[in-house]
């Protein structure tokens, strides 16, 4: 018998959620067009497959989408030189782009704008950080750890700001900002934490429930930052770690003397993934589903004024049409009871994001 811990919140965030929920909306007012989106709409294979299969296109250069067509952006944001690319083309172009990671943007173009050079704390080839470099490339100098302090090229110490990627671990962030700041005191910090509540909850969560099982199980995608955070920092707390895209990855080799095991997923991960991996294990070992909820999360997008804009040209009313979401906890409590999987909830809420 096995004890399955899952982790409340997990699995998809308001941006995702957004993200795909555009997509969603526009094969179903644009039948028959071909829909391109710039990049994965969100990193997860399986919601990339499921778009593939539904006609949709997926390319990493404007230049392979026809002219005239509709092009989406996705959760991870762009740069202004791709705007102009999409521009060029005469492209309708749907901007996907997390608010969250909008944010982190106009920060940049706002401190580069009065002469603030930027340290930008974030993986240098993650497609967001590509995108915001891009806001303010002159400005911007990227630092993925302490070791690339030495190497950058500061101006006036005095006038220095450090922004973050969105989906850094919240301790690994940590360190880097803090040897940033020995380096240069007069560091002036972003209005607010830019690494965003969803990453920031689903690292709590890992954090606060990690050390007591034997075995965690991160359901998402190896390009999926926040995914690849969540199972480093169950390693930080000392227990076993894997990320699976789903069931199939499983080994019979990582459950040898395993008697309780955390389940998490991504920000980008379908819940449906976790109910497979949740059937499949309670079949090889039986057990009980524990839900432990740690952190609320309330926090819902709207759709996209480009969006809204192409609905209104082809005459349906934006404001009859809202994001839609089945939040993970409920969802996972009917699923079991309908297959009668023997479940609790353990409230150990430490705070909630609204
Ligand atoms: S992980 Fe955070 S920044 Fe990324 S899409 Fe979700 S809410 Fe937005």
């Amino acid at each position: 018998m096995m004890k399955l811990v899952l982790a409340n919140p997990r699995g998809f965030c308001a941006g995702v959620y957004m993200a795909i929920d555009v997509v969603d909306q526009l094969l179903e007012l644009c039948p028959g067009e071909p829909i391109y989106v710039y990049h994965e709409i969100v990193h997860n294979m399986h919601v990339v497959d499921r778009f593939r299969d539904r006609g949709v296109k997926f390319v990493e250069d404007v230049d392979d989408v026809p002219e005239g067509s509709i092009l989406v952006f996705s959760a991870h944001g762009v740069s202004p030189m791709l705007r102009a690319q999409a521009e060029a083309r005469r492209l309708t172009a749907i901007d996907a782009t997390c608010p969250l990671v909008t944010k982190v943007h106009n920060e940049a173009i706002r401190y580069a704008r009065v002469g603030y050079q930027i340290l930008l704390v974030g993986h240098v080839d993650h497609q967001e950080v590509v995108g915001t470099r891009g806001e303010a490339p002159d400005s911007i100098q990227v630092v993925q750890s302490p070791a690339d302090i030495p190497n950058l090229v500061i101006h006036d110490p005095a006038k220095l700001v450090y922004l973050t990627q969105t989906t850094l671990s919240t301790d690994d962030a940590d360190v880097i900002i803090k040897a940033l700041k020995t380096a240069f005191p007069l560091l002036k910090e972003p209005p607010s934490s830019d690494i965003c509540y969803a990453t920031t909850n689903r690292q709590r969560a890992v954090r606060a429930l990690a050390p007591s099982v034997d075995l965690v199980l991160v359901v998402g995608s190896r390009n999926s930052s926040n995914s690849v955070r969540l199972t480093e920092i169950a390693e930080k707390v000392g227990t076993k770690a894997r990320l699976i895209d789903d069931k199939s990855e499983l080994q019979p080799e990582w459950f040898e003397g395993v008697e309780t095991t955390l389940i998490t997923a991504g920000a980008s991960a379908p819940e449906d993934l976790v109910h497979d991996l949740i059937a499949e294990l309670i079949e090889r070992f039986g057990g009980e589903v524990e839900q432990r909820d740690i952190y609320r999360e309330e926090v819902e997008f709207g759709l996209p004024g480009t969006l809204k804009e192409l609905m209104r040209e082809r005459g349906v009313d934006p404001s009859n049409c809202k994001v839609v979401r089945t939040d993970s906890a409920p969802a996972l409590h009917n699923w079991l009871e309908s297959r009668n999987i023997p479940h609790r909830t353990v409230d150990l809420t430490i705070g909630a994001t609204q």
